[in-house]
This record gives C-alpha cells, sequence and structure tokens, in this order.
C-alpha cells in the first residue's frame, strides 16, 4: 500500500515537473520557445558528447516599426501582432531548428546545419529560401485590428561554424540586422 502510494506520488511530481519545464521554456505571450530555449539549442549543437562537428545558421528577425503599432492601435493590439507573427514561426520548430521569441518584437531562428561542405552549401540556400518565405508571410500577414496595415521586418543572418563562432555569430546577425534597418527595413542581409 505504501509503495502504491509512493509511485503515485512519484507520478504527480514527475507530471508538476514537466508541466513546469515546459512553462520555464515557452514565451508566455506567443507560447514560442523563449530566448533560453534558443540558447540551450544553440549549446547543445557544439556538444560533441551529444552531437558531432555541425554548423549553425542564425537569424534574428526584428518588426519594423513596431513602436508606431502599440502608439496608434494600443498595446493589446500590439501583443496581438506579435501572436500573428509567432502563428507564422511556430511551424518551424523541429528537431534541427528553434524559432524563437527572442524578446519584445525580436524573433530568431537557428537551425542545425551538417558537417559536410556540399550539404552545408544547399542547407545554407534552403534556409535563405525559408528566410524569404517567412518574410514574405510577415508582409502578407493581414490583421484586421490594425486596419490591415501592412508589417516590415528586417532579417539578419549568418552561419556559425562551431562553438568558438557563437558569440561572434550572434554579433554577426545582429549588425546584419541594423544593415538593413539603415537600408531602409524590410530587407533580408546576409553576413556571410
Ligand atoms: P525599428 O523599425 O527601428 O525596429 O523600430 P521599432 O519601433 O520596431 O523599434 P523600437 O525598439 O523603437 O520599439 C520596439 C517596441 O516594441 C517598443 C516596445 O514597447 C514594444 N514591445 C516590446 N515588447 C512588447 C510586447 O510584449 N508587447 C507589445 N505590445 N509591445 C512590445
Ligand atoms: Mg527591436
Ligand atoms: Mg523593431
Amino acid at each position: 500500500k505504501l509503495e502504491a502510494l509512493v509511485r503515485e506520488r512519484t507520478l504527480a511530481l514527475e507530471q508538476t515537473n514537466s508541466a513546469l519545464a515546459e512553462l520555464a521554456s515557452k514565451d508566455s505571450l506567443t507560447e514560442l520557445p523563449n530566448r533560453r530555449t534558443l540558447d540551450l539549442f544553440v549549446d547543445n549543437t557544439f556538444d560533441k558528447t551529444i552531437h558531432d562537428h555541425e554548423a549553425l545558421a542564425i537569424a534574428l528577425i526584428d518588426l519594423d516599426h513596431f513602436k508606431s503599432i502599440n502608439d496608434t492601435f494600443g498595446h493589446n493590439v500590439g501583443d496581438e501582432v506579435l501572436k500573428g507573427i509567432a502563428n507564422i514561426l511556430a511551424p518551424l520548430n523541429n528537431a534541427v531548428q528553434v524559432a524563437a521569441r527572442y524578446g519584445g518584437e525580436e524573433f530568431a531562428i537557428a537551425k542545425r546545419i551538417a558537417p559536410t561542405s556540399i550539404n552545408q552549401s544547399v542547407e545554407a540556400d534552403e534556409f535563405t529560401k525559408q528566410l524569404d518565405v517567412i518574410h514574405h508571410a510577415i508582409n502578407q500577414l493581414s490583421i484586421a485590428s490594425i486596419d490591415d496595415r501592412r508589417l516590415g521586418a528586417c532579417i539578419g543572418w549568418t552561419l556559425c561554424k562551431g562553438s568558438d563562432d557563437i558569440v561572434d555569430a550572434f554579433r554577426r546577425a545582429d549588425q546584419a540586422l541594423y544593415v538593413a534597418k539603415d537600408k531602409g527595413r524590410n530587407l533580408i542581409v546576409p553576413a556571410l
């Protein structure tokens, strides 16, 4: 009887733990993976005990003039727009890719890329095509509460070649993002 009770309590604890882990991994507004989840995914990519010499494609996405959405239509409507963007990004999440809310009106995608150089260029090509599709979907998103106003976004992206390169890769992607803003916004800019 005691054993049965212990088993029951253990199961309940395990369920609570996994519910908490799920909560801690997600952004509460959009239910996308959060920044912590993306960072863990990036770190694990180069953990030799789990994987072997993979590369990563990294993209940072920042909505254009988002402040004016908040200012014009209110913060709740701004939240609704962020959820609309999340609906575009959510389906990208799988075993080799995380599409996360990185903070505020900024999102990030990290995709693991196979080791050999031939595959790498093919996969980098696929990654850019995917970014085009996402960018197009953001431009096409129509939300009644912002009077179907068009949304723009800047995307900066790069390839990260290994764990030594992570910090620099994020810096390159961020710089590419700012180049896109500087060039007039609603652009995808690579930093390769
Ligand atoms: P830029 O084109 O240069 O990126 O301009 P921007 O207005 O998008 O950028 P800025 O950094 O000036 O403003 C970002 C705004 O995003 C300001 C902040 O209030 C808003 N924001 C951040 N997080 C949230 C959120 O969770 N909900 C809402 N509604 N707004 C948010
Ligand atoms: Mg921003
Ligand atoms: Mg912005």
